[in-house]
């Protein structure tokens, strides 16, 4: 499997740390407002590679973390009047249905940067006891110079960033002792949420919180570490600063980045005012079809928003989705029993679409590719499998097809519909069973139930259900 490393520029052979494990970090958004469809690529695009590891046998440890400190979530709050734990926690919870929508999975652990201040206090010491960092007057800045390696992953020349930045000082800023050092704690103003620290009462800067989190959570050495570009510099450039610095080893093995999801050919961006947050496009379609679209392209390649490719998204995912429904439905009244020789043969050439599909991933998670690979294997099964099939023949093409889309995320099979009656049944014997405290079997009807879209809500008059 090979994966393009943003650090050296070329696609590498991908060589776990350690045998059969992956350590993977994710970049997560700032919880100020719904996520919009930009902030979805990563999502998407990362889970995709996730899943594909564990297709391919790897134990993927997934940290994803939600920056819930920051100006922005501050200034939502003021102008809400309530507090920023309230905007974030609330943001939090309505970024994690989105991820539901999109079959985004959970990650191993979501850490939140106000959960982990105690962590960045100490990395913070560290660096000033090495020398890395300095405190002036309660705000805490990384030495950029002393550390040798800076600018290696964004290949940026450092001199002339040096010099731009100079012009533009500000006030204020002057106290640094170079342009591109940068804060690791700042004192807090007035209003705003705060931590006693040995430096001032204040909070940490947004770089540290990565690569606190990070060692905490995955250890000092990692495998992967992901964003979207716009987080090569300064971002991901300070992390690696603040990592190695503090560690003394190599953070991350290999830095994946994808670009950018645009509109109009600008970046879609809640600053720009460009954008569409995933919750409006759940009005108008099922977010398997935004799925869909994000992967079918690379991750690398800018992708251009419109409602004709959303449309063509559509259509290609009821193709595939259609294809399944049809072969499920000759499945119900083909004959049981062995395949017979002829389809022997014809279920043997489904490992050349498997092996395509493969190829296609192990080049840097070619995911355009993989669905032309799906494609084939659907045409090959529609052209293939008719009413004179046997059942074990069936079975196998579409056992096949879930299992790629599966990979990708791309839930095929249709949800089927349960009848209210159907619900009110369940629920019936989940209160049964939990009576009879069989609560194994009343927490599988549960999950049995959120599976089907159903979720249940246990209040004073009873149970209570609704449809997602
Ligand atoms: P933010 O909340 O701005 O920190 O962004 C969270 C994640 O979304 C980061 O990995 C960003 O790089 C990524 N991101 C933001 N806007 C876009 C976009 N238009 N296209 C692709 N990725 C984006
Ligand atoms: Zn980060």
């Amino acid at each position: 499997m090979k994966i393009f490393n943003t650090e050296t520029k070329r696609k590498e052979e991908f060589v776990p740390l350690e045998p059969g494990k992956v350590r993977m970090y994710v970049c997560g958004p700032t919880v100020y407002n719904f996520i919009h469809i930009g902030n979805a690529r990563p999502m998407i695009v990362f889970d995709t590679a996730r899943r594909y590891m564990e297709y391919k046998g790897y134990e993927v440890n997934y940290v994803s973390n939600f920056t819930d400190v920051d100006d922005k979530i501050i200034a939502k709050a003021i102008e809400e009047g309530v507090s920023a734990q309230e905007i974030s926690e609330r943001y939090i919870a309505e970024c994690k249905k989105d991820m539901e929508g999109m079959n985004v999975k959970p990650a191993t652990t979501h850490p939140l940067a106000t959960q982990e201040i105690d962590g960045m206090i100490d990395m913070i010491q560290t660096l000033i006891d090495k020398g890395y960092a300095y405190n002036v007057d309660g705000t805490v800045y990384f030495r950029t110079r002393k550390f040798k390696d800076y600018g290696k992953l964004s290949h940026k020349n450092l001199d002339d960033l040096r010099a731009g930045n100079r012009s533009l000082l500000v006030t204020g800023e002057d106290q640094k002792e170079d342009p591109l050092d940068f804060v690791l704690w700042k004192p807090k103003k007035e209003g705003e949420p705060s931590w006693p620290s040995p430096w001032s009462d204040g909070r940490p800067g947004w770089h540290i919180e990565c690569s606190v989190m990070s060692k905490k959570y995955l250890g000092e050495q990692i495998d992967i570490h992901a964003g979207g570009e716009d987080l090569i510099f300064p971002h991901h450039e300070n992390e690696i600063a603040q990592s190695e610095c503090c560690n003394g080893k190599i953070f991350s093995k290999y830095w994946m980045h994808n670009a950018f999801l645009n509109i109009d050919n600008r970046k879609m961006s809640k600053s720009l005012g460009n954008f569409f947050t995933v919750r409006e496009i759940s009005e108008k379609y099922d977010l398997q079809v935004l799925r869909f679209f994000m992967l079918s392209a690379h991750y690398r390649s800018p992708l251009n928003f419109s409602a004709e490719l959303m449309e063509s998204s559509k259509n290609a995912l009821e193709r595939i989705r259609n294809a399944v429904s049809n072969l499920e439905f000759l499945a119900k009244s083909a004959a049981d029993g062995e395949m017979t020789a002829a389809e022997q043969e014809k279920a043997a050439e489904l490992e050349t679409y498997r092996q395509k599909f493969e190829e296609a991933m192990d080049d840097d998670f070619n995911t355009a590719d993989a669905i032309a690979a799906i494609f084939e294997l659907v045409k090959f099964a529609n052209s293939n499998a008719d009413g004179e099939s046997t059942k074990a023949f069936v079975e196998s093409l579409c056992g096949e097809i879930l299992r790629l889309c599966d990979v990708m995320g791309i839930i095929a099979k249709e949800k089927e519909e349960l009848l209210d009656t159907e619900i009110e049944r369940l629920i019936e014997e989940r209160q049964a069973a939990r009576k009879a405290k069989n609560f194994a079997r009343a927490d599988e009807i549960r999950s049995e139930l959120l599976e089907k879209g159903i979720t249940l809500l246990d209040t004073r008059e009873g149970v209570k259900w609704k449809r997602a």
